[in-house]
Protein backbone atom coordinates (compact mmCIF):
# COMPACT_ATOMS: atom_id res chain seq x y z
CA UNK A 1 0.00 0.00 0.00
CA UNK A 2 1.47 3.15 -0.82
CA UNK A 3 1.29 5.94 2.17
CA UNK A 4 -1.14 8.74 1.48
CA UNK A 5 1.58 10.78 2.92
CA UNK A 6 -0.20 14.19 2.47
CA UNK A 7 -3.08 13.26 4.51
CA UNK A 8 -0.20 11.17 7.21
CA UNK A 9 1.29 14.51 7.14
CA UNK A 10 -1.56 16.75 8.03
CA UNK A 11 -2.17 14.64 11.84
CA UNK A 12 1.57 15.58 12.78
CA UNK A 13 0.98 19.07 13.30
CA UNK A 14 4.68 19.78 14.58
CA UNK A 15 5.46 18.47 10.77
CA UNK A 16 4.39 22.26 9.79
CA UNK A 17 6.69 23.87 11.90
CA UNK A 18 9.11 26.30 9.31
CA UNK A 19 12.44 27.24 10.58
CA UNK A 20 13.66 30.01 8.49
CA UNK A 21 11.31 30.06 6.41
CA UNK A 22 12.23 26.50 5.69
CA UNK A 23 9.96 23.30 5.90
CA UNK A 24 11.12 20.88 8.35
CA UNK A 25 12.51 17.43 7.12
CA UNK A 26 12.91 15.34 10.50
CA UNK A 27 15.14 12.62 10.05
CA UNK A 28 15.75 12.03 13.23
CA UNK A 29 12.87 9.22 14.18
CA UNK A 30 15.38 6.77 15.33
CA UNK A 31 15.86 8.76 18.64
CA UNK A 32 12.37 10.39 19.01
CA UNK A 33 9.28 10.38 16.67
CA UNK A 34 7.29 12.61 16.20
CA UNK A 35 3.29 12.50 17.91
CA UNK A 36 0.06 12.43 16.18
CA UNK A 37 -2.83 14.51 16.63
CA UNK A 38 -4.67 11.10 18.25
CA UNK A 39 -1.48 10.82 20.80
CA UNK A 40 -2.25 14.63 21.35
CA UNK A 41 -5.31 14.69 22.06
CA UNK A 42 -5.43 11.44 23.99
CA UNK A 43 -2.90 12.95 26.60
CA UNK A 44 -5.19 16.12 26.90
CA UNK A 45 -8.28 14.21 27.01
CA UNK A 46 -7.10 11.63 29.79
CA UNK A 47 -6.10 14.31 32.44
CA UNK A 48 -9.22 17.30 31.20
CA UNK A 49 -11.60 14.43 31.21
CA UNK A 50 -11.19 11.43 33.45
CA UNK A 51 -8.41 11.08 35.68
CA UNK A 52 -7.56 9.31 39.39
CA UNK A 53 -5.23 7.15 40.52
CA UNK A 54 -5.39 3.68 39.36
CA UNK A 55 -5.99 0.59 40.91
CA UNK A 56 -7.13 1.68 44.47
CA UNK A 57 -10.31 4.49 44.29
CA UNK A 58 -13.42 3.59 44.33
CA UNK A 59 -14.85 6.00 42.50
CA UNK A 60 -15.98 6.54 39.22
CA UNK A 61 -13.22 8.35 37.69
CA UNK A 62 -10.81 6.09 39.27
CA UNK A 63 -12.68 2.90 37.63
CA UNK A 64 -12.58 4.44 34.54
CA UNK A 65 -8.86 5.70 34.89
CA UNK A 66 -7.86 2.10 35.90
CA UNK A 67 -10.16 0.74 33.03
CA UNK A 68 -8.08 2.76 30.53
CA UNK A 69 -4.68 1.88 32.34
CA UNK A 70 -5.68 -1.62 31.66
CA UNK A 71 -7.22 -1.26 28.60
CA UNK A 72 -3.67 0.09 27.31
CA UNK A 73 -1.59 -3.05 28.73
CA UNK A 74 -4.16 -5.56 26.67
CA UNK A 75 -3.44 -3.05 23.46
CA UNK A 76 -0.03 -3.45 24.03
CA UNK A 77 0.12 -7.16 24.07
CA UNK A 78 -2.04 -7.65 21.43
CA UNK A 79 0.39 -4.96 19.48
CA UNK A 80 3.11 -7.13 20.27
CA UNK A 81 1.28 -10.65 19.41
CA UNK A 82 1.44 -11.50 23.26
CA UNK A 83 -1.29 -14.13 24.40
CA UNK A 84 -1.48 -12.35 28.05
CA UNK A 85 -1.76 -8.77 28.93
CA UNK A 86 -0.31 -9.62 33.04
CA UNK A 87 3.12 -10.71 30.95
CA UNK A 88 3.23 -6.99 30.05
CA UNK A 89 4.95 -4.38 32.55
CA UNK A 90 4.89 -0.78 32.16
CA UNK A 91 8.45 0.48 33.08
CA UNK A 92 9.56 4.08 32.37
CA UNK A 93 11.70 3.57 29.29
CA UNK A 94 13.37 0.91 27.57
CA UNK A 95 16.41 1.67 29.52
CA UNK A 96 14.76 1.11 32.94
CA UNK A 97 13.00 -2.15 31.08
CA UNK A 98 16.65 -3.21 30.66
CA UNK A 99 17.33 -2.75 34.20
CA UNK A 100 14.98 -4.74 35.52
CA UNK A 101 15.41 -7.41 33.89
CA UNK A 102 19.76 -6.95 34.55
CA UNK A 103 18.08 -6.97 37.98
CA UNK A 104 15.74 -9.56 38.13
CA UNK A 105 17.85 -11.95 36.83
CA UNK A 106 21.10 -11.57 38.90
CA UNK A 107 19.60 -14.48 41.41
CA UNK A 108 19.84 -16.76 38.35
CA UNK A 109 23.00 -15.95 37.37
CA UNK A 110 26.72 -17.05 38.69
CA UNK A 111 30.02 -17.07 38.90
CA UNK A 112 31.48 -18.53 35.16
CA UNK A 113 28.39 -17.97 33.58
CA UNK A 114 28.35 -16.03 30.50
CA UNK A 115 25.80 -13.18 28.78
CA UNK A 116 25.90 -12.81 24.87
CA UNK A 117 25.59 -9.51 23.21
CA UNK A 118 26.61 -8.04 20.10
CA UNK A 119 29.10 -4.80 19.05
CA UNK A 120 26.47 -2.76 17.76
CA UNK A 121 24.58 -2.68 21.26
CA UNK A 122 23.28 0.57 22.53
CA UNK A 123 24.64 1.45 25.39
CA UNK A 124 21.08 0.77 27.59
CA UNK A 125 21.81 -2.79 26.33
CA UNK A 126 25.38 -3.04 27.54
CA UNK A 127 25.79 -1.30 30.83
CA UNK A 128 22.94 -2.77 33.20
CA UNK A 129 24.64 -6.11 31.83
CA UNK A 130 28.43 -4.66 33.26
CA UNK A 131 26.27 -3.77 36.35
CA UNK A 132 24.96 -7.62 36.98
CA UNK A 133 28.56 -8.65 35.80
CA UNK A 134 29.84 -6.82 38.93
CA UNK A 135 27.07 -7.85 41.03
CA UNK A 136 27.42 -11.63 39.61
CA UNK A 137 30.76 -12.25 38.50
CA UNK A 138 29.47 -13.62 35.36
CA UNK A 139 31.20 -12.57 31.99
CA UNK A 140 30.03 -10.49 29.30
CA UNK A 141 30.56 -11.99 25.47
CA UNK A 142 30.57 -9.87 22.45
CA UNK A 143 29.26 -11.03 19.19
CA UNK A 144 31.14 -9.72 16.52
CA UNK A 145 29.46 -8.35 13.20
CA UNK A 146 29.06 -9.53 9.46
CA UNK A 147 31.10 -7.25 7.01
CA UNK A 148 27.75 -5.86 5.94
CA UNK A 149 26.93 -4.99 9.58
CA UNK A 150 24.61 -7.41 10.93
CA UNK A 151 25.19 -9.57 14.45
CA UNK A 152 26.98 -12.50 13.14
CA UNK A 153 24.93 -15.30 13.75
CA UNK A 154 27.34 -17.70 12.72
CA UNK A 155 29.86 -16.69 14.93
CA UNK A 156 27.18 -16.64 17.47
CA UNK A 157 27.08 -20.11 16.82
CA UNK A 158 30.19 -21.07 17.22
CA UNK A 159 30.75 -18.43 21.00
CA UNK A 160 27.87 -20.21 22.52
CA UNK A 161 28.39 -22.67 25.06
CA UNK A 162 25.87 -24.13 27.85
CA UNK A 163 27.89 -21.43 29.89
CA UNK A 164 25.51 -18.70 28.78
CA UNK A 165 22.38 -17.95 30.04
CA UNK A 166 21.29 -14.67 28.40
CA UNK A 167 22.03 -13.85 25.02
CA UNK A 168 21.13 -9.57 24.08
CA UNK A 169 20.65 -8.46 20.83
CA UNK A 170 18.92 -5.36 18.98
CA UNK A 171 16.15 -6.64 17.07
CA UNK A 172 17.19 -3.81 14.46
CA UNK A 173 19.94 -2.06 15.23
CA UNK A 174 19.60 1.94 15.84
CA UNK A 175 22.89 3.06 14.00
CA UNK A 176 22.63 0.67 10.97
CA UNK A 177 18.91 -0.33 10.59
CA UNK A 178 20.26 -3.95 10.14
CA UNK A 179 17.54 -6.15 10.89
CA UNK A 180 17.77 -9.50 13.40
CA UNK A 181 17.18 -12.94 12.37
CA UNK A 182 15.39 -13.20 15.60
CA UNK A 183 13.67 -16.63 15.16
CA UNK A 184 17.71 -18.08 14.38
CA UNK A 185 18.94 -16.01 17.57
CA UNK A 186 16.08 -17.72 19.36
CA UNK A 187 16.68 -21.16 18.18
CA UNK A 188 20.28 -20.85 18.96
CA UNK A 189 20.28 -19.73 22.35
CA UNK A 190 17.70 -21.90 23.25
CA UNK A 191 19.63 -24.51 21.83
CA UNK A 192 22.36 -23.89 24.82
CA UNK A 193 19.53 -22.91 27.30
CA UNK A 194 20.28 -19.69 27.54
CA UNK A 195 17.24 -17.42 27.06
CA UNK A 196 16.58 -14.80 24.35
CA UNK A 197 16.30 -10.72 25.04
CA UNK A 198 15.32 -8.70 22.25
CA UNK A 199 15.49 -4.83 22.26
CA UNK A 200 12.93 -3.91 20.13
CA UNK A 201 13.36 -0.13 20.36
CA UNK A 202 13.78 0.30 16.63
CA UNK A 203 11.58 -2.63 15.48
CA UNK A 204 8.55 -1.78 17.22
CA UNK A 205 7.61 1.33 15.59
CA UNK A 206 8.65 -0.44 11.82
CA UNK A 207 7.73 -4.48 12.22
CA UNK A 208 5.02 -6.33 12.87
CA UNK A 209 5.66 -7.89 15.85
CA UNK A 210 4.35 -11.20 17.34
CA UNK A 211 6.06 -13.09 20.68
CA UNK A 212 4.93 -16.48 19.76
CA UNK A 213 6.39 -15.93 16.55
CA UNK A 214 9.78 -15.10 17.54
CA UNK A 215 10.03 -17.18 20.58
CA UNK A 216 11.78 -14.60 22.45
CA UNK A 217 12.09 -14.61 26.24
CA UNK A 218 11.95 -11.06 27.06
CA UNK A 219 11.30 -8.25 24.61
CA UNK A 220 11.35 -4.36 24.95
CA UNK A 221 10.64 -1.20 23.38
CA UNK A 222 9.85 2.89 24.38
CA UNK A 223 6.61 4.22 23.60
CA UNK A 224 8.52 7.71 21.88
CA UNK A 225 10.23 5.89 19.37
CA UNK A 226 6.63 4.35 18.07
CA UNK A 227 5.20 8.08 17.85
CA UNK A 228 4.15 7.75 21.26
CA UNK A 229 4.89 9.48 24.87
CA UNK A 230 8.09 10.33 26.57
CA UNK A 231 7.82 8.37 30.13
CA UNK A 232 6.60 4.94 29.34
CA UNK A 233 8.26 1.79 27.89
CA UNK A 234 7.63 -1.92 27.78
CA UNK A 235 8.97 -5.40 29.31
CA UNK A 236 7.41 -8.47 27.88
CA UNK A 237 8.45 -11.59 29.25
CA UNK A 238 7.58 -14.94 29.85
CA UNK A 239 5.00 -15.50 32.56
CA UNK A 240 6.99 -17.84 34.41
CA UNK A 241 10.06 -15.94 34.64
CA UNK A 242 7.88 -13.28 35.23
CA UNK A 243 6.74 -15.36 38.31
CA UNK A 244 10.46 -16.40 39.50
CA UNK A 245 12.03 -12.88 39.12
CA UNK A 246 12.07 -10.20 42.37
CA UNK A 247 10.61 -6.87 42.90
CA UNK A 248 13.08 -3.89 40.99
CA UNK A 249 11.55 -1.45 43.02
CA UNK A 250 9.75 -1.61 46.47
CA UNK A 251 6.42 0.96 46.94
CA UNK A 252 3.19 0.68 46.99
CA UNK A 253 0.84 -0.79 44.80
CA UNK A 254 3.80 -3.74 44.14
CA UNK A 255 2.60 -5.36 47.52
CA UNK A 256 0.24 -8.20 48.55
CA UNK A 257 0.80 -6.94 52.02
CA UNK A 258 2.97 -5.18 54.42
CA UNK A 259 3.66 -5.77 58.01
CA UNK A 260 7.09 -4.70 59.18
CA UNK A 261 8.08 -8.20 60.30
CA UNK A 262 6.84 -9.47 56.39
CA UNK A 263 6.16 -8.05 53.84
CA UNK A 264 4.78 -10.09 50.53
CA UNK A 265 4.65 -8.73 47.07
CA UNK A 266 1.79 -9.02 44.09
CA UNK A 267 1.77 -10.88 41.23
CA UNK A 268 3.40 -9.72 38.05
CA UNK A 269 3.12 -7.36 36.24
CA UNK A 270 2.34 -4.99 39.18
CA UNK A 271 5.17 -6.51 41.28
CA UNK A 272 7.53 -4.88 39.06
CA UNK A 273 5.13 -1.66 39.33
CA UNK A 274 6.46 0.00 42.38
CA UNK A 275 3.97 3.57 42.76
CA UNK A 276 2.16 5.34 40.67
CA UNK A 277 2.23 4.27 36.80
CA UNK A 278 2.73 6.52 34.14
CA UNK A 279 -1.53 6.31 33.77
CA UNK A 280 -1.46 9.20 30.89
CA UNK A 281 1.42 7.72 29.15
CA UNK A 282 0.36 4.39 28.87
CA UNK A 283 -3.38 5.94 27.01
CA UNK A 284 -1.69 8.17 25.09
CA UNK A 285 0.74 4.80 23.78
CA UNK A 286 -2.89 3.52 23.07
CA UNK A 287 -4.18 5.83 21.38
CA UNK A 288 0.13 5.75 19.42
CA UNK A 289 -0.31 1.70 19.07
CA UNK A 290 -4.02 2.33 17.06
CA UNK A 291 -3.05 4.29 15.05
CA UNK A 292 0.25 2.68 13.90
CA UNK A 293 -2.03 -0.46 13.62
CA UNK A 294 -4.14 1.97 11.22
CA UNK A 295 -1.50 2.17 8.95
CA UNK A 296 -0.35 -1.43 9.05
CA UNK A 297 2.80 -2.62 10.09
CA UNK A 298 3.56 -4.07 7.02
CA UNK A 299 3.50 -0.76 4.73
CA UNK A 300 5.03 1.15 7.22
CA UNK A 301 8.00 -1.25 6.83
CA UNK A 302 7.98 -1.13 2.73
CA UNK A 303 7.98 2.17 2.98
CA UNK A 304 10.42 3.42 5.54
CA UNK A 305 13.17 0.57 3.88
CA UNK A 306 12.00 1.60 0.77
CA UNK A 307 13.13 5.05 1.92
CA UNK A 308 16.28 4.05 3.25
CA UNK A 309 17.15 1.92 -0.05
CA UNK A 310 16.52 5.14 -2.50
CA UNK A 311 18.97 7.03 0.33
CA UNK A 312 21.08 5.06 0.23
CA UNK A 313 21.36 4.98 -3.65
CA UNK A 314 21.81 8.70 -3.70
CA UNK A 315 24.66 9.17 -1.19
CA UNK A 316 26.59 6.51 -3.17
CA UNK A 317 26.95 8.84 -5.92
CA UNK A 318 28.63 11.24 -3.83
CA UNK A 319 32.53 10.21 -3.59
CA UNK A 320 33.58 11.42 -0.17
CA UNK A 321 30.34 9.35 1.50
CA UNK A 322 31.42 6.10 2.66
CA UNK A 323 27.80 4.30 3.92
CA UNK A 324 27.60 2.01 6.85
CA UNK A 325 25.19 -0.79 7.73
CA UNK A 326 23.75 -3.26 5.08
CA UNK A 327 22.00 -2.42 2.17
CA UNK A 328 18.28 -3.89 3.24
CA UNK A 329 17.77 -1.59 6.29
CA UNK A 330 14.20 -0.95 8.67
CA UNK A 331 14.62 2.53 7.38
CA UNK A 332 17.66 3.88 9.20
CA UNK A 333 20.98 5.46 7.15
CA UNK A 334 24.56 6.08 9.05
CA UNK A 335 27.00 7.45 7.01
CA UNK A 336 30.43 9.97 6.97
CA UNK A 337 31.65 12.27 4.99
CA UNK A 338 35.34 12.56 3.99
CA UNK A 339 36.36 15.82 5.78
CA UNK A 340 33.73 16.83 7.62
CA UNK A 341 32.89 15.54 11.26
CA UNK A 342 29.40 14.33 11.16
CA UNK A 343 28.80 17.46 13.93
CA UNK A 344 29.96 20.01 11.03
CA UNK A 345 27.25 18.71 8.95
CA UNK A 346 24.76 18.27 11.38
CA UNK A 347 24.64 21.76 12.22
CA UNK A 348 25.14 23.44 8.51
CA UNK A 349 21.84 20.40 7.53
CA UNK A 350 20.41 21.87 10.65
CA UNK A 351 20.42 25.59 9.12
CA UNK A 352 18.25 24.15 6.30
CA UNK A 353 16.12 22.70 8.58
CA UNK A 354 16.94 18.96 8.21
CA UNK A 355 17.10 17.15 11.54
CA UNK A 356 19.61 14.61 11.38
CA UNK A 357 21.57 12.73 14.34
CA UNK A 358 25.08 12.83 14.11
CA UNK A 359 27.18 11.67 17.15
CA UNK A 360 27.64 8.00 18.74
CA UNK A 361 24.25 7.01 18.84
CA UNK A 362 24.87 5.73 22.16
CA UNK A 363 27.19 2.93 20.64
CA UNK A 364 30.59 3.78 21.59
CA UNK A 365 31.60 0.35 20.97
CA UNK A 366 30.06 0.48 17.36
CA UNK A 367 31.91 3.43 16.21
CA UNK A 368 34.89 1.80 17.70
CA UNK A 369 34.37 -0.89 15.75
CA UNK A 370 33.31 1.32 13.00
CA UNK A 371 36.93 3.48 13.56
CA UNK A 372 34.73 6.53 13.36
CA UNK A 373 34.21 8.97 16.49
CA UNK A 374 31.03 9.38 15.33
CA UNK A 375 28.57 8.91 12.30
CA UNK A 376 25.55 10.82 10.60
CA UNK A 377 22.43 9.15 10.67
CA UNK A 378 18.74 9.43 9.01
CA UNK A 379 16.40 7.50 10.04
CA UNK A 380 12.72 7.68 8.60
CA UNK A 381 9.62 7.24 10.14
CA UNK A 382 6.12 6.63 8.61
CA UNK A 383 5.43 10.36 7.49
CA UNK A 384 8.94 10.76 6.03
CA UNK A 385 8.77 11.40 2.15
CA UNK A 386 11.41 11.78 -0.63
CA UNK A 387 11.30 15.83 0.21
CA UNK A 388 12.45 14.56 2.80
CA UNK A 389 15.75 13.02 0.91
CA UNK A 390 15.60 15.77 -1.40
CA UNK A 391 15.90 18.33 1.39
CA UNK A 392 19.00 16.33 2.89
CA UNK A 393 20.83 16.13 -0.08
CA UNK A 394 20.58 19.56 -0.87
CA UNK A 395 22.19 20.04 2.36
CA UNK A 396 25.04 17.34 1.43
CA UNK A 397 25.31 19.29 -1.54
CA UNK A 398 25.85 22.91 0.08
CA UNK A 399 28.42 21.20 2.62
CA UNK A 400 30.37 20.10 -0.04
CA UNK A 401 30.42 23.80 -1.60
CA UNK A 402 31.47 24.76 1.88
CA UNK A 403 34.25 22.40 2.33
CA UNK A 404 35.65 23.19 -1.28
CA UNK A 405 35.00 19.44 -2.35
N1 LIG B 1 17.94 0.48 22.63
C1 LIG B 1 17.90 1.02 21.40
C2 LIG B 1 18.23 0.17 20.21
C3 LIG B 1 17.57 2.36 21.25
O1 LIG B 1 17.54 2.90 20.04
C4 LIG B 1 17.26 3.12 22.40
C5 LIG B 1 16.92 4.60 22.29
N2 LIG B 1 17.84 5.33 21.52
C6 LIG B 1 17.29 2.50 23.65
C7 LIG B 1 17.63 1.18 23.72
C8 LIG B 1 16.95 3.23 24.91
O2 LIG B 1 15.63 3.65 24.89
P1 LIG B 1 15.13 4.77 25.92
O3 LIG B 1 16.16 5.84 25.93
O4 LIG B 1 13.86 5.21 25.33
O5 LIG B 1 15.01 4.14 27.23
Amino acid sequence: MAFDIDNIRAQFPILSREINGKPLAYLDNAASAQKPQAVIDALSHQMSHSFANVHRGLHTMANETTEAFEGARAKVASFLGAPKAENIVFTKGATEALNLCAYGLAGEINPGDEIIISQMEHHSNIVPWQLLAERTGCAIDVCPLTADGRIDLDAAEAMLTDAHKLVSFAHVSNVLGSVLDARRAADLAHGVGAKLLLDGCQAAPRMRLNMTELDCDFYVMSAHKLYGPTGIGVLWARGEILDAMPPYQGGGAMIDSVTFENTTYAPPPQRFEAGTPMITEAVALHAAINYVDALGLESLFAHESGLAAKLREQLRSINSIRLFGPEKSAGIVSFEMEGVHPHDLGTILDEENVAIRAGHHCAQPLMAHLNVPATARASFGLYSDEADIDALMRGIERTKRIFGQ
